[in-house]
């Protein structure tokens, strides 16, 4: 494509200014510009970068599936900037949306509700049901609210590779097939928002990310559905694309082995390069192992939090150098690293 690269603005907002500095609000309203006229740009959420269009305007949401090659099966999630916006989407408004937009909204979790007839079918695949949330970051919730209207946003990546978590993973994905990228910074949460299907009783989470299973329960006072158990015993891909198996994949080849020291000396000793992810750098073997040239050792937190924070960003720069392979340690088999593992799995798909 002969198109330019796109600009990267930078936007901030501090925490002691009652107002977003100038230069802020004019890259807000470059990015409102853009979407008027139909444009693609780039922005921050909490969870990863969104690749954004009016979510009213067909055309627009048809570039989105274009710029990532998405194929036209996968729904798109609509963000809106509060739930007002959101029930103007929804056909009708589940107790259980209710309750998790009143306790969790803005935040990286993601409701699934009847449509309205105002969401063009591009954006919901052709499906009945709409995908939406209200993103915690209070630029982008101003840059929707300036706008007046919601905003489509998959991850900002070209579709299955890994979701961007800084505005440079986004130029590197899709470079000039977007008009701009909104720099946030990087991504607090760094993985994807939760999914939850609030159109059956009781209400199931499609996808598991940064709000728990216990967070949902507890907001909606009630049984709150698991996913389904593997990745492959998923049978509806339209419906929930996210599910796809190979999804949030980086280049280089990933595996979880049970026993990684073990698995990294021997992918050494047969000369393979390898980078590996790591929360036990105490470990004597890991110590042992470090001093080879064919192995990037990368200190990982502990915390599944800090981890997710993290993980993207890690696989990216990993990607960058070529390795042969990439090492992950299992997580632990706890609910707290339920979303970790999920992207984990896919990746090694
Ligand atoms: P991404 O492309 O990374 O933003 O992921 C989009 C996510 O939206 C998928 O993981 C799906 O689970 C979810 N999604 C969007 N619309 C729907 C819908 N109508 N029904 C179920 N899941 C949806
Ligand atoms: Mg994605």
């Amino acid at each position: 494509m002969g198109r330019p690269l796109p600009d990267i603005l930078r936007i901030e907002w501090p925490a002691t200014a009652p107002e977003p500095p100038p230069l802020t609000e004019e890259a807000l309203d470059r990015g409102v510009a853009v979407l008027r006229r139909g444009g693609l740009l780039a922005i921050p959420t909490e969870t990863v970068y969104g690749l954004a269009a009016d979510a009213l305007d067909e055309e627009a949401v048809a570039g989105i599936f274009r710029a990532k090659g998405r194929p036209a099966s996968n729904p798109l999630i609509v963000h809106v900037a509060d739930e007002a916006m959101a029930l103007s989407l929804a056909a009708n408004w589940p107790a259980a949306a209710a309750a998790i937009a009143a306790r969790l909204w803005p935040g990286p979790v993601t409701v699934i509700v009847p449509r309205s007839s105002r969401v063009p079918d591009i954006v919901t695949a052709g499906g009945s049901t709409v995908a939406l949330r209200c993103p915690a970051h209070p630029l982008t919730r101003r840059l929707i609210a300036k706008a007046g209207t919601p905003l489509a946003a998959p991850s900002a990546n070209r579709s299955e590779a890994l979701s961007p978590t800084t505005a440079h993973h986004v130029l590197e994905s899709l470079g000039n097939r977007i008009d701009l990228i909104l720099d946030g910074g990087p991504c607090l949460r760094g993985i994807e928002s939760t999914v939850i299907d609030c159109t059956v009783v009781p209400p199931r989470i499609l996808r598991p990310g940064p709000v728990s299973h216990a967070d949902l329960e507890e907001a909606v006072g009630g049984p709150v559905a698991w996913p389904a158990a593997t990745p492959s015993a998923v049978t509806a891909p339209a419906r929930s694309p996210g599910q796809q198996v190979r999804h949030y994949a980086p280049k280089t080849p990933l595996e979880t082995p049970a026993d990684p020291a073990g698995r990294v000396e021997e992918l050494i000793a047969a000369g393979t390069r390898v980078g590996w992810l790591t929360t036990r750098t105490d470990d004597s073997v890991v110590r042992g192992l470090a001093t080879s040239r064919d192995l990037v050792i990368v200190p990982m937190p502990a915390d599944p939090e800090a981890f997710a924070a993290r993980l993207y960003a890690t696989l990216h720069a990993l990607d960058q150098r070529g390795l042969d392979r990439i090492v992950v340690d299992p997580p632990p088999d706890d609910e707290a690293w339920r979303a970790v593992k999920d992207r984990l799995v896919r990746a090694a798909s």
